[in-house]
């Protein structure tokens, strides 16, 4: 194929000799939606469902989120599995703080996202007051599959692929933080 080609054929065409167009923004979210790696960082009961989420049963690897990273440098996906207490609070915003941008926040089970069962002083009773949350997932532990569902959407978002209740398409998240 010569350059002349990409002037003269059209798109159909070109796709079906195997030559694709897109943007580079578009493939950029495509790359990054397909590495999104968790830090690794559990609080409670959920956190064990995060961990056999990467078992050979249910294999988060094939959403390419089985890398579970031991530094917050290497991470760009925070899952707060579990009730966060407001003394452990700071230490997640640090650890938060110390992933590189662009980054996301999955809030998984009742607790993280609205304290659960516990209501009261001790609790945070959301954690998107702490860090900014992308995906809430429900539960009281969530299964393994209801956080791969999770991370699906997710996906979704960082390729500009969500609707909200509407029906109307939601922007890119580009994973930059906010204020
Ligand atoms: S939502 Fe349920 S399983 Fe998860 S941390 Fe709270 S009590 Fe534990």
């Amino acid at each position: 194929m010569g350059l002349r080609d990409l002037f003269e054929k059209d798109v159909q065409e070109l796709e079906a000799e195997g030559i694709l167009f897109t943007s580079l923004q578009k493939l950029v979210a495509w790359g990054r939606s397909n590495s999104l790696w968790p830090a690794t960082f559990g609080l409670a009961c959920c956190a064990i469902e995060m961990m056999a989420s990467t078992n050979p049963r249910t294999d988060m690897a094939r959403m390419g989120s089985e890398v579970f990273r031991a530094s917050p440098r290497q991470a760009d996906v925070m899952i707060v599995a579990g009730r966060l207490s407001k003394k452990m609070a700071p230490v997640l915003k640090r650890v938060y703080d110390q992933m590189p941008d662009p980054k996301w926040v999955i809030s998984m089970g009742a607790c993280a996202s609205s304290g659960g069962m516990f209501n009261n002083y001790a609790i945070v009773q959301n954690v998107d007051s702490v860090v900014p949350v992308d995906v809430f997932v429900p539960g009281c532990p969530p299964r393994p599959e209801a956080l791969m569902y999770g991370v699906m959407q997710l996906q979704k978002k960082v390729r500009g692929e969500a609707f909200d209740e509407r029906g109307v398409k939601l922007p890119m998240v580009e994973g930059w933080a906010h204020g």
